[in-house]
């Protein structure tokens, strides 16, 4: 039973779930010590839902079900951080989330968005954008170049110039991600198909 503090809450704990991988923030449901023992026992997280008044697997109807994968308690027991795989939306409205999508991969998506629109729009101010419209060779090089002045920088110990190179390297290369029409997260799950 992990020592939950059920008293706090007149007997039930807020959970709070997150998808394992994006870790995304899902919903916030309650749970009473019957929620919590089924949550454990079938891996697939139970609310004890407040207006149903009852045990709500959270997916019963729907079959959007949340998979346990790791289950955290805060720091004085009150609280629980449920890591789970959704099944499909955890929103009722067909959102991942209930809490809106956007904002919830870091910033380094927002960035592609950024790029994606400064090259969509034809934005003639920007430089991504007249990089991009010298072609893919030419964005390739780049990405090259910045690999270099990298390497350079790594050999050195500015640690503030090594920085600035990472930085430059990452910006040309999803550039480069985009002139190939290739995404960020399909990246990504190359990478997390090898983790496993
Ligand atoms: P489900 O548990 O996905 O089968 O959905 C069953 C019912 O629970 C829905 O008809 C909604 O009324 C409600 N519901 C589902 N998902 C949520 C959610 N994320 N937050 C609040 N209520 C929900
Ligand atoms: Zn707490
Ligand atoms: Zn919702
Ligand atoms: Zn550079």
């Amino acid at each position: 039973m992990m020592n939950l503090d059920f008293r706090k809450g007149n007997g039930l704990i807020p959970v709070i779930v997150q998808n394992d991988t994006t870790l995304q923030v899902l919903m916030l449901g309650y749970m009473d010590e019957a929620a919590y023992e089924k949550t454990i026992t079938e891996k697939k997280v139970t609310f004890f839902s407040r207006s149903k008044n009852r045990l709500w697997t959270k997916g019963e109807e729907s079959g959007n079900f949340l998979f346990v994968k790791d289950i955290k308690i805060d720091c004085d027991r009150d609280t629980i951080l449920i890591q789970a795989t959704p099944n499909g939306p955890t929103c009722h409205t067909g959102s991942t989330t209930c809490f809106k999508d956007e904002t919830a991969k870091g910033f380094v998506y927002e960035l592609q968005d950024v790029i994606a629109t400064k090259i969509d729009t034809d934005d003639a101010e920007s430089y991504t954008n007249s990089l991009y419209k010298r072609g893919i060779n030419k964005v390739a090089q780049k990405v090259g170049e910045e690999a270099v002045e990298l390497v350079i920088e790594a050999k050195d110990d500015n640690i503030d110039l090594f920085k600035s190179e990472a930085a430059d390297l990452l910006y040309h290369y999803l550039i480069l991600l985009k002139a190939k029409n290739v995404s960020l997260e399909s990246i990504e799950a190359v990478l997390k198909e090898r983790a496993k």
